[in-house]
């Protein structure tokens, strides 16, 4: 008979680098891709969604080029699963390991019931391999990297691993996608992500040798944009990896080098996070500070509405905002503007932001996000973050030095001359009326808190 098993696909969008597919084929004659929609994805933010969906059909695409087909179904996985594993005659369940507490209470459930084989992760090391030697989870960044590099760059499956000609049962049924569109400038799969990749590392003047300063900025390229297909495993943080460190092999000059080696860091806070999810399941609800309080008074709906919306008075915050809004991602420095000045200048708890965050943002994930919202706001452990000091103004200036993004985001400022672009309430009433943007009316007055009470506490 032949042998046949399922290969459950959640944030793994890709045939290449992948260890459960490698694994499923190694074990079997034929494998079953599937695609469970679970119940719960008909509330996902519509962007990330519509990115997912149509990451779906490029694999269905690369998948029928091979002569095989996604197998689309709807409902519990618990439930579809059984159901397929019976009307295909499947003997397993092949799928990657996942660190969100939610994916770690299905997959426990699905075990349970399934002989369920999970393999890889959606990280570069495994999680639990970045442990302290007593066991415990790292907390402070800087011991984990140290930890990350000791240990042996992860191999990747050579593409062979995967059969050119898929072979498959014909006629399974299967739901048919959604004819959706992936949010403008995110076009979905794993061929586009590798294009993505390729732009960003390759040639003499590949712009991840100018990483160390782009990555400061709003108002151009300020790095890969990788993180939706990072985020789908449309390409897996381990082919980055692979790509950064050949990029380093070619790389002109120390500058250079430096460059990518700070790129890579960013695929190790990545890491970071993700082991702090799965060690700390409620990273996403509780501060890891045990002291960390919001500062008081406290911010009220206003203020988050109006952060929420763009309308702070605060310039690169609202073009930050708005372009969450509008296209569901932002570069990192936005982000962290963004996350500091709701929990450290309008006083609001970091939760309500992180939450914000995630309903918006393509890449949204709680491990990244949820991390990236407690370092960003002082209530994570490194105390880096908490005795930075962050001139919000000069900040901005650094980020958008041009007002270059801030106009492509606010009209209403588009006239207001450079001088005053980042604090535009600064301008004469002569200037407001040449630029035809009168403060309190166009667009709104600087919204600020005190900062009183628990701020010193909060430092220790
Ligand atoms: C408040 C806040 C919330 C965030 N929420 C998310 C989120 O939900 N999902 C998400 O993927 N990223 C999040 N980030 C991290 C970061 O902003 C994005 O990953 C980055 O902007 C993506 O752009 P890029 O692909 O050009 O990154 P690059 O600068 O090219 O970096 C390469 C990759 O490294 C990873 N990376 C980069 N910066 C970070 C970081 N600070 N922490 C962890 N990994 C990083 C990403 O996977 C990214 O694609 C958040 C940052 C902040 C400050």
């Amino acid at each position: 008979m032949t042998r046949r098993v399922i290969w459950w696909i959640r944030r793994d969008l890709r045939l290449r680098d992948n260890h459960a597919l490698v694994a499923a084929w190694e074990t079997a004659e034929e494998v079953i891709p599937v695609f469970v929609l679970d119940p719960g994805l008909r509330h996902a933010p519509t962007r990330r969604r519509a990115f997912l969906l149509s990451g779906l059909r490029a694999l269905d695409e690369e998948l029928r080029a091979r002569g095989g087909y996604l197998v689309v179904r709807e409902g519990p996985p618990v439930e579809i699963l059984s159901e397929l594993m019976r009307e295909t005659g499947s003997t397993a369940v092949f799928a990657e390991g996942d660190v969100s507490p939610y994916a770690r209470r299905r997959d426990t459930e699905v075990a349970s019931r399934l002989p369920l084989v999970r393999m890889g992760w959606p990280t570069i090391h495994p999680p639990d391999a970045l442990q302290k030697e007593d066991g415990g989870p790292y907390r402070v960044f800087g011991a984990f990297r140290r930890r990350w590099w000791s240990l042996a760059i992860p191999k990747i499956p050579p593409d062979e691993a995967i059969p050119s000609r898929w072979r498959m049962p014909a006629g399974i049924p299967t739901l048919p996608l959604p004819e959706i569109r992936a949010p403008e400038g995110f076009p979905a799969g794993e061929r586009a992500a590798w294009a993505r990749l390729r732009s960003f590392v390759e040639g003499e003047e590949a712009p991840i040798f100018r990483y160390r300063a782009i990555r400061r900025r709003v108002d151009g390229e300020a790095g890969a944009r990788l993180s939706p297909y990072l985020r789908f495993g449309m390409i897996s943080p381990r082919q980055a990896l692979q790509a950064a460190l050949e990029a380093e092999s070619r790389a002109p000059d120390a500058e250079s080098r430096r460059s990518v080696r700070m790129w890579i860091d960013e695929l190790i806070w990545r890491d970071f996070f993700m082991a702090l999810l799965y060690a700390f399941p409620d990273l996403r609800r509780r501060s890891l500070r045990p002291s960390w309080k919001t500062l008081s008074p406290p911010g009220d709906d206003q203020d988050l509405e109006a952060w929420r919306g763009g309308r702070t008075g605060y310039p690169l915050i609202d073009a930050a905002m708005r372009q969450l809004a509008q296209e569901g991602w932002v570069p990192n420095r936005g982000r962290m503007i963004a996350a500091f000045f709701l929990a450290r200048h309008l006083h609001i708890d970091w939760r309500k932001g992180e939450r914000w965050f995630l309903e918006n943002l393509i890449d949204g994930d709680p491990a990244i996000n949820a991390g990236n919202w407690q370092w960003a706001t002082g209530a994570g452990l490194d105390p880096l973050s908490t005795l930075r000091s962050f001139d919000m103004i000069r900040q901005a200036r650094q980020a958008d030095p041009h007002g270059r993004y801030i106009r492509r985001y606010l009209p209403e400022l588009a006239q207001v001359p450079d001088a005053f672009i980042h604090a535009p309430w600064m301008m004469p009433e002569d200037v407001q009326r040449e630029a035809g943007c009168r403060i309190g009316w166009d667009y709104p007055r600087p919204r600020l808190k005190a900062a009183e009470g628990t701020e010193a506490q909060n430092r220790g």
